[in-house]
């Protein structure tokens, strides 16, 4: 084993070994090959990691680095991991399989999140309020939380953290980052930049392990001001119970069920696009995977048709190339997960007009593939319609009219994305409005921006991240009255 690239926690600006003394093992999804080791952190650490958070907040140079100054150190993060993007893709296709040209547009991308919050941390004002009373001066201040902890997954692991710790560090607070245990490699390279920029030591520390070890650690430890987390929906349910005897604030960005609506009005070619991206990029591993292709009955057989011929040609194999399509599963747990779901499929009578197994193509070596999967014939009422598989497996679902559309639609516990392929402008503004989803793309699927608030409805999640309300999230409101009256009155009546 000493060849794997071992990590260790880093907290309060120093690499610092596990109080365990024992690491994970990290596998290469493409080759199934063990690469690196992770620090197998638990209660010690989170303490740790925990009190260095909270002295980085309450002394220490953070607490007078002013919003300015602060919106300057995170435009120069973002400047490093544009200088580093291509680098830190590598490490998450190694860590993750998922393809290099997707992470490396999404490293591209990341620093966004790092200027726009960087650009609003000195634009977060107070007011002066026109208060009912005599002689009284009221305003409001905007205050950071304190200590928040980031816990994230493996499917787009410096994104979500982008998503997590911009907003937060803009409002001023240290946050304590927990990566998956199975791609923790890209967070440890990446706090190494937040060092180089200049954060002071404590404000950001990445520490590793498993979820009901450190993870519990965390979102349970009384100095931990709110909870960030995004996954399972039974992980979620697990942090919001814990968060919830601590009165923590929370923010979930759980899983999805997301249908993706095509209309007898659509263009077909670019819906075939978009129903093809929804499920199959990142082999179908997104919570917005738009795995319920709900189709209109006069088009379904020809939209059908169109859509098995084009997935046919998708290139499975490396991820580093940049010809592949499809790459591997990103864990061995998910791999069984997905192909115990062709199981259920049978079980469920669903008809599989393409994929529905392994590949069987011996390049693929050791890596956890699974083929792009299509199933005709489904009812909304299957649990391959009801729940998240997290693979590239589409439930195609016939439909009759607008209203049989939405009620299917709506008829899962989940709310995370939708999308609408449609000419009628009518349409795509009327079904927008009763979709029970957070968001909505119509003849598009899979935007995301750090402008537009991204999260759920249902049991997807509670809050919202990017755009300007995240930010208020990380932040609480004070309230501050000044009396100017030379007397103090009648101290037994509520002013
Ligand atoms: P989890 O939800 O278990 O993992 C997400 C993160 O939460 C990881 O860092 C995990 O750590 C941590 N975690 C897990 N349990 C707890 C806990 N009790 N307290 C604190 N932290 C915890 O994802 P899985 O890998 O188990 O995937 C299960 C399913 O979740 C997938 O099949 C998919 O359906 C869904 N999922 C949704 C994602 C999304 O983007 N919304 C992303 C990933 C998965 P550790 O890995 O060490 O357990």
């Amino acid at each position: 084993m000493g060849s794997l690239k071992r990590y260790q926690h880093y907290i309060g600006g120093e690499w610092v070994d596990p109080a365990s003394g024992e690491w994970i093992e990290s596998s290469n999804p493409y080759s199934g090959q063990p690469w690196a080791e992770f620090p197998r952190g638990n209660q010690a650490d989170a303490d740790r990691a925990v009190e260095a958070a909270y002295n980085a907040f309450t002394s220490g140079d953070w607490p007078s680095i002013g919003p300015t100054a602060r919106g300057a150190l995170m435009r120069k993060l973002g400047d490093l991991i544009a200088t580093n993007a291509q680098e830190l893709a590598k490490i998450e296709v190694q860590d993750n399989g998922k393809l290099i040209a997707e992470m490396g547009a999404q490293l591209g991308y990341v620093p966004q999140w790092y200027y726009y919050y960087g650009g609003l941390a000195d634009k977060i004002e107070g007011a002066v309020l026109p208060i009912d009373k005599p002689d009284t001066f009221n305003y409001t201040l905007h205050e950071p939380l304190g200590v928040c902890v980031a816990i994230t997954p493996w499917n787009s692991p410096l994104l979500i953290t982008a998503w997590k710790l911009a907003p937060a560090l803009a409002a001023g607070n240290t946050v304590v980052l927990k990566p998956s245990e199975f791609t923790s490699a890209s967070a440890f390279e990446f706090v190494k930049l937040v060092e180089e920029a200049g954060f002071p030591p404590g404000v950001v520390n990445v520490v590793s392990g498993y979820g009901k070890e450190i993870g519990e650690a965390l979102v349970s430890h009384d100095k931990v001001a709110k909870v960030s987390f995004t996954g399972g929906t039974m992980s979620g349910t697990r942090v919001n119970e814990n968060a919830a005897s601590g009165l923590k604030k929370v923010s979930l960005e759980l899983g999805g069920k997301s249908p993706n609506i095509v209309f007898d009005d659509c263009e077909m070619d670019n819906a075939v696009k978009g129903v093809i991206s929804g499920i199959f990029a990142a082999t179908g591993q997104t919570c917005i995977a738009g795995s319920r292709l709900l189709v209109q009955e006069s088009i379904h057989d020809e939209f059908v048709d169109k859509l098995v011929a084009f997935a046919k040609t998708a290139q499975i194999g490396d991820p580093m190339s940049l010809d592949t399509q499809v790459g591997p599963v990103t864990t061995p747990p998910q791999y069984e997960k997905i192909l115990s779901y062709f199981d259920v499929a049978k079980e469920d009578g669903a008809e599989c007009v393409l994929g529905g197994g392994k590949p069987d193509d011996p390049a693929l070596g050791g890596g956890w593939f699974v083929q792009p999967t299509i199933y005709t014939g489904v009812s909304n009422s299957m649990r391959i319609a009801q729940e998240e598989i997290f693979g590239p497996v589409l439930s195609v679902i016939p439909f009759k009219d607008d209203n049989h559309a939405v009620e299917i639609a709506n008829d899962v516990v989940y709310g995370l994305a939708s999308g609408l392929w449609t000419q009628s402008i009518r349409r795509a503004i009327g079904i927008s409005k009763l979709i029970q989803a957070g968001t909505v793309w119509v003849n598009t699927y899979r935007a995301v921006s750090f402008v537009s608030p991204f999260g759920g409805y249902k049991r997807s999640g509670l809050g919202k991240e990017s755009g300007q309300q995240a930010i208020k999230d990380y932040m609480q409101t004070k309230s501050v009255w000044i009396s100017t009256a030379t007397e103090v009155p009648n101290p037994f009546v509520i002013r």
